[in-house]
């Protein structure tokens, strides 16, 4: 699976450390592994400073060196279509008008609150819907920042639920985790922490660490929401992690965000539902791509996504669908999108379209 890092000494490897300070940062280091096509290249020059790249050595380790449309490559290397005027005149840095008036936190739904830890990644994923944040540097929320988080939940009693994101909020040193999580606990009302990580998918190495799995285990309930896009992310290491945090009390689950070129095609999306659910990961939803300036050309029509979603149904347990949503601008919240089966209704009779072809009469007399 290492391919081109196959000489990299297992303990190296295996540690998340090694796998951030070996992070590939440039042009030039990049061309050492994989053969840029023009197109890359010019596209990592000219979003240097705007979109900067970073790519951990197992991410690129999945890239095939020789395919630009390989579906990690995709991901990762950067293209100039993220800076076309044309095509990102539609978009917006901030479409669900997350930015408030405390640093990192968003108040959209009565009873949860998002609080962006850090603006560091492991790798900037070209279709992150958080773009605008790689233009801020990579930094963490001070203690004092944490504070002032923490005042507004015990302020905010209809606040139930906590999510840490980022940027990559499980990037933060154990020291400073076991901080906000250990004030988030003060609030007695509030039940559930959930992160959003993208590391089990971009350096999974980050829990083969004891301490941070423990530091997790100790102030349960922790759910963890992770980002697999495609089957080729997922790989031993991938596995082991989702296998120790379930062993830790953390369960995992998946939101996918539809991209063009990358997963747009039922069949890809069905192994990988297939391969989450063998790697006990639950997929939870199927994203619509939002309008993020920078990520525009990621965007297909909705047909393509209620295609997928037709095409999983019968092909796959129930537990392996994901809903599939659309999160709407202004922070209206998202809204599930469905295939309708309900073809008509007449009187007590509704007829149905099933998943394996014919219509179905379906009656249901006077409750
Ligand atoms: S890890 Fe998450 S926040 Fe960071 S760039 Fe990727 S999608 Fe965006």
């Amino acid at each position: 699976m290492r391919g081109i890092f196959k000489d990299v000494p297992p303990e190296l490897w295996r540690s998340y450390r090694w796998q951030v300070q070996n992070r590939i940062r440039t042009k030039e280091e990049l061309k050492r592994y994989i053969r840029l096509t023009p197109e890359e290249e010019e596209g990592i020059d000219r979003t240097d400073g705007l979109y900067p790249m970073a790519i951990t050595p197992y991410y690129l380790s999945l890239m095939n060196p020789e395919d630009p449309q390989d579906p990690i490559r995709l991901q990762a290397v950067p293209r100039v279509e993220e800076v076309d005027q044309n095509l990102q005149a539609l978009g917006e840095p901030d479409p669900f008008r997350e930015e408030g008036n405390i640093p990192g936190l968003t108040h959209r739904y009565p009873d949860r609150v998002l609080f962006t830890l850090t603006t560091f990644c492991a790798v900037y994923c070209r279709h992150c819907m958080r773009k605008r944040i790689f233009q801020e540097g990579e930094r963490a929320r001070t203690k004092e920042e944490i504070d002032r988080f923490v005042e507004y939940l015990k302020a905010h009693l209809e606040v139930k639920e906590v999510l840490l994101s980022g940027g990559e909020p499980l990037s933060v040193s154990e020291e400073k985790l076991q901080y906000v999580l250990s004030r988030i606990r003060e609030v007695p009302h509030v039940e559930i922490i959930r992160i959003g990580t993208r590391l089990p998918v971009l350096a999974p190495q980050r829990f083969f660490d004891a301490e941070l799995l423990r530091l997790l285990e100790r102030y349960s309930p922790i759910w963890l929401n992770t980002h697999f896009n495609h089957p080729k992310e997922i790989t031993e290491e991938s596995a082991e992690a989702v296998e120790n945090l379930l062993k830790h009390g953390v369960p995992v689950n998946n939101q996918t965000v539809l991209l063009k070129g990358v997963n747009d095609h039922p069949q890809v999306m069905l192994r990988l539902m297939r391969e989450l659910l063998r790697i006990k990961v639950r997929p939870v939803y199927l994203f619509h791509c939002d309008p993020v300036k920078g990520a525009m050309h990621f965007r297909t029509g909705l047909e393509k996504g209620l295609e997928i979603m037709e095409y999983l149904r019968g092909r796959i347990s129930g537990m392996g669908i994901p809903t599939y949503a659309v999160d709407l601008p202004g922070g209206r919240g998202k809204v599930p999108v469905m295939p309708n089966y309900l073809f008509k209704k007449e009187d007590h009779t509704y007829t149905f379209r099933s998943p394996f072809g014919p219509l179905v009469e379906y009656h249901i007399p006077d409750a």
